[in-house]
């Protein structure tokens, strides 16, 4: 299950649907992502990290991504790096995904804004303390009702 948010402009009224978290989609996302990765679809670092460690994992939970330039909001899977805490054990994949806690976190991936190029930073939560601008009009943008999906 996945929670999102509606994140709506006070000022033009722009609003826009985030989802975090994994539905119960979850296993065949974390699949194709990870075959994605061992290709070279996200870039040779991922690819060049599961040549290191084969048995390593990505994490394919839908984050939200903020471009402080140029205001865009983006949400991807998040595809940091997991490698197994002890590189000679068997981990077998569970119903909902590999157990987490038999890895540990080799390498953040970096997301880049899809319009200006530069890095973007993880919005972890979307509180007050962490506003958004609305890349319509620059006025910021509120989170409004939570959303649970699956
Ligand atoms: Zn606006
Ligand atoms: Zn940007």
């Amino acid at each position: 299950m996945g929670m999102g948010y509606t994140l709506v402009c006070g000022k033009c009224g722009y609003s826009r649907n985030l989802f975090m978290g994994c539905g119960m989609m979850y296993c065949q996302v974390l699949q194709e992502k990870t075959r994605e990765a061992k290709e070279g679809i996200h870039g040779p670092k991922l690819k060049a990290l599961f040549e290191k460690y084969p048995n390593g994992c990505i994490d394919a939970m839908n984050n939200i991504y903020y471009c402080n330039e140029c205001r865009t909001v983006e949400c991807e899977p998040s595809l940091d790096f997991y490698k197994p805490v002890n590189p000679d054990e068997e981990i077998s994949d569970e119903l909902f995904g590999p157990d987490m806690d038999k890895y540990e976190l080799a390498e953040e991936y970096i997301h880049f804004c899809p319009k200006c190029g530069r890095p973007m930073k993880q919005v972890i939560r979307l509180t007050e303390s962490e506003p958004v601008d609305c890349p319509e009009c620059g006025g910021s943008m509120e989170t409004g009702h939570r959303l649970i999906w699956d």
